[in-house]
């Protein structure tokens, strides 16, 4: 069985089972048809026709990350690459390698590794400046 909705020149809507197409337009030609509405006979079927239970959910709604969500994402993404490009991986050497920095005991530079919450409390606590990954502010490294 195949459902059309059907449309009356007065525009009612209404759903209509025929066996198929052929059904359909067979009814249509012996005056078969008529709106229950208004008993229009120049009924006309629309273009979606569905086949048994209705459809599931339209497509076209999958989740898409929003626009905002989306510029968010290239925005961290460009600053994790930019502190990739531009600080000095010292691994676990970390938190030995920021103070022998902000000591003055080793050049100079911008550093990023691994340490842990405790290590990082003890920088914080010496005053050295340190940010949890992945958003380090540039301008608060020694
Ligand atoms: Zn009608």
């Amino acid at each position: 069985m195949i459902v059309f909705e059907l449309i009356c020149p007065d525009r009612h809507r209404f759903e209509g089972w025929f066996a198929s197409s052929d059904d359909f337009e067979s009814q249509k030609s012996r005056g078969l048809l008529s709106c229950p509405i208004c008993s229009g006979s120049s009924i006309e079927k629309l273009l979606t026709a569905k086949i048994g239970k209705p459809e599931a959910e339209p497509a076209g709604e999958k989740a898409q990350p929003a626009p905002a969500q989306a510029a968010l994402a290239r925005n961290l993404n460009e600053l994790i690459d930019y502190v990739l490009l531009n600080t000095e991986n010292v691994g676990e050497d970390f938190p030995a390698e920021a103070r022998r920095i902000h000591h003055k005991e080793a050049a100079q530079r911008n550093i990023r590794g691994l340490a842990t919450g405790e290590e990082t409390r003890e920088l914080l606590e010496e005053g050295i400046a340190v940010m949890p990954w992945p958003v380090p502010r540039r301008k608060d490294w020694h």
